[in-house]
């Protein structure tokens, strides 16, 4: 078997999917993207694709990544790794598809028979929030994620951080003690401020803080992780072994979430997991895009043991799927099933993808403190 065609396809809100064929008929799919960046990640997946994966057999998955990687001298960047991340699914979605086998079975076999996921909530109040949160529990999720404060300047006034313990309290109030509530703090405040807002939110016992801090400052994590009995997690934004190393070195970190649409796909995801339970810490992966990277998160949280949640936006009301099949978003308790198809185990419907398919336009929001400086979103 080889391959012998690709095409990508860029769809709202902010995604991209690889469609890999081969001489066999079988298809495969990845999404290779950086939200916001959709023409750089395209170009690079394009380029990648066309000099190495092109004319070679899917199924020889490590040599194709270690190529990709390797070949070309200079590496590293969340573009090239995306682009990696993305082909690396399509090439894992063939080889499961060729041996008649779900991914999870070539890793190894699953640990765990269903993987517990979160839903976003939220609202402009701590009333919202609360309601928001409510109706995810109403639908059978046992574990909300939140962010809890707006733009928040390097030194803010006690007024925010009252704001945001009072905002995460509303939510505690709503739901009670048996419901799990992350917090992402989103890489929007400074070091200085994170430390004040774990030590006032605390007492509403969170599930985590998330990127407490920027993932340039991660070295400022076991300061952090010192005002605080919450778990610290970060590693969206961070990519490969090499990038997760001395993270995990430096200590004040309780659960990674990489992003198998950057951090280097099922391959490499699997090998951060493993170096992660070496150092006792949990993975939640990453997963705000489609069906294919929640799909190929699945099938490593499945064989992971220190596997702890998944994230995914496909339950939220509004977000397209693309899908034939919507069985692999079904959730009970809080909890999806396996998926059980050979490959990735996603339908994707490609009517839709093609008619939804021209450029999309995303990107944070440009915002601005009092005084004019950007902000971080
Ligand atoms: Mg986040």
């Amino acid at each position: 078997m080889h391959v012998t065609d690709y095409e990508l396809f860029e769809v709202p809100p902010r995604w991209q999917f690889l469609r890999l064929e081969t001489d066999t008929g079988l298809v495969g799919w990845g999404e290779p993207i950086v939200e916001g960046r959709p023409g750089a990640t395209r170009e690079a997946t394009a380029a990648l694709v066309e000099d190495y994966v092109l004319g070679s057999d899917p199924t020889r998955i490590e040599d194709l990544w270690t190529t990709m990687y390797r070949r070309k001298f200079y590496r590293r960047g969340a573009v090239l790794y995306s682009a990696i991340s993305g082909i690396d699914q399509a090439l894992w979605d063939l080889t499961g598809k060729h041996r008649g086998l779900p991914v999870y079975d070539l890793l190894g076999g699953p640990v765990r028979d269903r993987i517990r996921i979160y839903q976003h909530v939220g609202g402009s109040s701590p009333e919202e929030a609360a309601a928001s949160a409510e109706a995810a529990v109403d639908a059978g999720f046992t574990a909300v994620k939140t962010t809890p404060t707006g733009p928040v300047r390097r030194i803010a006034s006690p007024e925010t951080v009252h704001a945001a313990a009072a905002y995460v309290g509303a939510i505690r109030e709503a739901v009670g003690p048996g419901v799990d509530i992350g917090l992402d703090l989103h890489g929007r405040v400074s070091k200085s401020m994170a430390k004040r807002l774990v030590a006032a939110i605390d007492p509403h016992e969170p599930m985590f803080y998330e990127e407490p801090v920027l993932p340039e400052q991660t070295d400022a994590l076991p300061e952090v992780a010192a005002k605080t009995s919450t778990p610290i997690a970060t590693g969206e934004r961070l990519y490969t072994r090499w990038e997760f190393k001395p993270v995990f070195e430096r200590g004040g970190i309780d659960l990674i979430q990489p992003d198998v649409s950057h951090a280097g796909g099922i391959t490499e995801l699997r090998k951060i997991a493993a170096m992660a339970e070496a150092y006792d810490v949990g993975v939640a992966p990453h997963s705000p895009l489609g069906p294919v990277n929640f799909a190929a998160s699945l099938h490593v949280d499945a064989v992971v043991h220190n596997a702890v949640i998944q994230e995914q936006i496909l339950a939220r009301s509004g977000t397209p799927s693309y899908l034939t099949d919507e069985s692999l978003i079904d959730h009970e308790d809080g909890y999806v099933e396996l998926p059980t198809e050979p490959g990735l185990g996603v339908e994707i419907d490609e009517a839709a993808l093609r008619a939804a398919a021209g450029e999309t336009d995303w990107s944070p929001p440009d915002w601005r403190h009092d005084d004019g400086s950007l902000a971080e979103w």
